[in-house]
């Protein structure tokens, strides 16, 4: 099939990419120059594993080319997905003045019927306000379809490839067709392919990030009251996820969400809960958690100092999560602002996020290039995001580097026990 994709960030991207992998002839369209230009020399502008290598595989076959013009994109094309972003408005809503612009464009340039798909997470009545901005627009058929995506930054192109299932909104029986033709590849391991109306489909995004928000606050709140009685959140999470109906995922207590989705969904949900007059209590409940959580980690600093200023602590990981180099409402931020404030001075590391930190913070914090490197003369390490590499450090080095052997473990990746033997001051979050 001939496939655009408006909108070529960590979703489109990846969504382009996949669709060429499996034969189909996708043009990636964006707006930004500079990201076009530079994907046109083979050039990713984010940190995703294994994204180039399809990238280059499908540029090379000519089945993947990028382009800053529409009309021409959709025209040559039956299917464009809208993956363009759908920020926070000041009200707490999803702003989706790029989606209609999208469409109100797209319907200029139609020249015969296209199925257009709401890529983007928007909420519910999304879809019938984009059919009604392109009917305004043109004469010619069309099909509106709602396909949330659920794939995770740092495990993308796996997500895309092999979803757990598919999910499709559409009003007609036309537009639904050609998506699970579009899915038929991806899907031949037996992931369902859900079919159901357009609100549904819009909501079923929502309900999937908020629930897994729900389960990290939860946690996060089981760990508070460990520490009240000393028990121990490992211990009890252990126990609570063997339970079948529960399951491991998402019980890991730490310094807070961050990320694009789980913030800006959660509020985007309790927003257009509210516009129809309910109140969604439980994540009213789930976003104060998640905000009193990303400070934390501070306020054990400063208990253990009585004051923060004048001192220098390392920080390992600022991207909102590992393998990725996004810092969209990343815990990190929150803390290096908060340590700021407190006249501490910062050396942060990251594998893949420092020239994004750059851009946020410029020379208020100092960047190391190595991760030992940050802790040269610091007085304290927190740990903020769980690279594989911050897991086995080598804790002697660690220690000979450091002002101080003192160490806030904001993910719990370290034993207690064996940061003690090994001569650390150690503060983890429920234990
Ligand atoms: P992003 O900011 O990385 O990318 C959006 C891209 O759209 C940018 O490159 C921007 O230049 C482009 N764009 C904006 N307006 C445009 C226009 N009018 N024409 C052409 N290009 C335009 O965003 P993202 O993380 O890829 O998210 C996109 C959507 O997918 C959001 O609604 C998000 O909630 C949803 N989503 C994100 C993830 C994730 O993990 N990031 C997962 C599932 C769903």
């Amino acid at each position: 099939m001939n496939i655009a994709v408006v909108g070529t960030g960590y979703v489109g991207l990846v969504v382009g990419a996949c669709f060429a992998e499996n034969g189909n002839t996708v043009v990636c369209v964006d707006k930004d120059a500079a990201k076009v230009r530079a994907l046109q020399k083979g050039k990713i502008p984010i940190y995703e594993p294994g994204l180039e290598e399809i990238v280059k595989r499908n540029r090379q076959e000519g089945r993947l080319s990028f382009t800053t013009t529409l009309p021409r994109a959709v025209r040559a094309s039956q299917v464009i997905f809208v993956a363009v972003g759908t920020p926070e408005a000041e009200d707490g809503s999803a702003d989706l003045q790029h989606v209609l612009g999208v469409a109100r464009d797209v319907a200029r340039a139609m020249n015969g019927y296209k199925v257009i798909v709401d890529k983007s997470t928007v909420p519910v009545g999304t879809a019938e306000k984009v059919r009604e901005a392109i009917r305004r627009e043109t004469t010619h058929p069309f099909s509106v379809v709602s396909n949330p995506e659920f794939l995770k930054q740092g495990a993308a192109v796996d997500d895309f490839l092999r979803p757990d299932r598919v999910v499709i909104g559409a009003d007609d029986p036309r537009g639904a067709e050609v998506m699970r033709e579009l899915y038929a590849p991806f899907t031949r391991t037996g992931a369902p392919v859900m079919v159901m109306d357009t609100s549904s489909a819009e909501l079923c995004k929502y309900a999937a990030n908020a629930m897994l928000a729900t389960r990290i606050s939860f946690m996060n709140e089981v760990a508070l009251v460990c520490e009240q009685y000393g028990a121990n959140v490992d211990e009890v999470r252990r126990a609570v996820a063997s339970d079948k109906r529960i399951g491991p995922a998402f019980l890991f207590p730490g310094c807070g969400y961050g990320g694009s989705c789980f913030p800006k969904d959660v509020k985007a949900i309790l927003k257009f809960s509210k516009d129809k007059g309910y109140s969604f209590k439980i994540l009213e409940a789930v976003e104060a958690v998640n905000a009193a959580q990303k400070h934390l980690m501070v306020g054990k600093m400063q208990r253990h100092f009585g004051s923060l200023k004048g001192k220098t602590i390392g920080l390992w990981g600022l991207a909102f999560k590992p393998r990725t180099d996004d810092m969209r409402e990343a815990p990190a931020i929150t803390i290096i602002n908060a340590l700021l404030e407190q006249g501490a001075k910062v050396q942060g590391y990251d594998p893949e996020a420092t020239d994004v930190a750059k851009r946020i913070f410029g020379s208020r914090i100092t960047y190391a290039r190595k991760s030992y490197e940050a802790l040269v003369g610091v007085d304290a390490l927190v740990l903020v995001t769980e690279w594989n590499e911050f897991r086995e450090p080598d804790f002697a080095r660690m220690k000979k580097l450091m002002k101080a052997p003192v160490v806030f473990d904001g993910r719990n990746i370290y034993n207690p026990q064996q940061m003690k033997a090994n001569g650390f001051t150690y503060f983890s979050i429920g234990r």
